[in-house]
């Protein structure tokens, strides 16, 4: 039987709209909506878009939002000096300075610098070290988002074999305690890990973020398992650029019982993240 998809799509949508309500509840208690500002230092297209869009997310659910483009030749101390005023700024409940940085900035010393209860991209040392204790914290969004796929899905994660294939800061390394917190038994994969597939196939749920386009094939899927593919590429395909994940879908969805789509699963439920942790900012900094 073909899997069921999860749609992060419309798994976002809706959530928007609930986030939308809580911000409205939120204006006329408080006199004045959630913030949130996106630094980007860079150049390219690409970059410009993702802020634009996280500009028109604000917009759609009605927060207060404010995009700096800054040039890639900024020199460090004007970031962190920007930075350090959005940190003084009332109207701003979150900050997300967009990375990849250029190579003389220090990204780990601008996540520093934001203040912990903004950082929205849940990457400060102090939120990264409460997600570890089990303390309240701002927890990066596309780890988050997953999560909340798999809550939203009722996906039983309680005494399962949870495998997931990368170890980064932004996404596998989150995810290992997000998983852990739901009591299920965990496995990271790496590039040195010996045998993906053999792992892979051990995988009640099975999260793969690796950004090798579809790295994982259907012999490395346990039948009946549920696959997030966080995954996110572009390749040429019959003469157009098209976006993939990390697993091969059409023959991932004939084994696994639920699996989520590249493009139209991960993606957008870590924009719609953004805008929920923002709230979660919002509220402490009124409290
Ligand atoms: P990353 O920083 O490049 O990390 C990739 C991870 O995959 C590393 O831990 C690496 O191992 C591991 N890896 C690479 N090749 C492997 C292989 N052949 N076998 C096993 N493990 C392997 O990537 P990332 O930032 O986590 O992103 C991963 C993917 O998710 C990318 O496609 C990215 O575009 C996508 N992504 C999507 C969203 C979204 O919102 N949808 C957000 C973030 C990322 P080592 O540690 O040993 O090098």
């Amino acid at each position: 039987m073909p899997a069921t998809i999860i749609d992060g799509k419309a798994l976002a949508r809706q959530i928007r709209e609930e986030i939308r309500r809580d911000t409205e509840i939120f204006l006329r208690e408080h006199g004045r909506p959630p913030g949130l500002a996106v630094i980007l230092v860079r150049d390219d297209p690409a970059s410009k878009t993702y802020v634009r869009n996280k500009g028109r997310a604000c917009d759609e659910v009605g927060f207060f939002s404010r995009q700096e483009h800054l040039p890639a030749t900024t020199p460090q101390k004007d970031l962190i000096a920007l930075v350090e005023s959005f940190n003084r700024d009332a109207s701003i409940d979150g900050i997300l300075v967009q990375h990849p940085m250029p190579k003389h900035i220090d990204e780990a010393t601008i996540f520093r610098t934001i203040e912990s209860q903004k950082d929205v991209d849940g990457f400060h040392p102090l939120n990264v070290g409460n997600l570890c204790i089990g303390q309240e914290c701002l927890i990066s969004c596309t780890p988050l988002g997953v999560i909340e796929m798999l809550r939203r899905y009722e996906v039983p994660l309680l005494g399962k074999r949870a495998v997931i294939a990368g170890r980064s800061n932004i996404v596998g390394k989150p995810m290992i305690q997000l998983l852990l917190r739901e009591h299920a038994t965990v496995t990271v994969c790496h590039s040195r890990t010996v045998d993906l597939p053999g792992e892979c196939r051990n995988a009640d749920v099975l999260i793969v973020a690796i950004g090798k386009p579809e790295f994982v094939r259907a012999d490395s899927i346990k039948p009946g398992a549920t696959v997030i593919d966080v995954g996110t590429n572009f390749i040429e395909r019959d003469g157009k650029n098209v976006q993939v994940g990390d697993v091969a879908f059409e023959e991932a969805k004939e084994i696994a019982a639920a699996i989520s789509p590249s493009p139209g699963g991960v993606g957008p439920m870590t924009i719609t993240m953004l805008l929920s942790n923002t709230l979660q900012a919002a509220r402490w900094h009124v409290k």
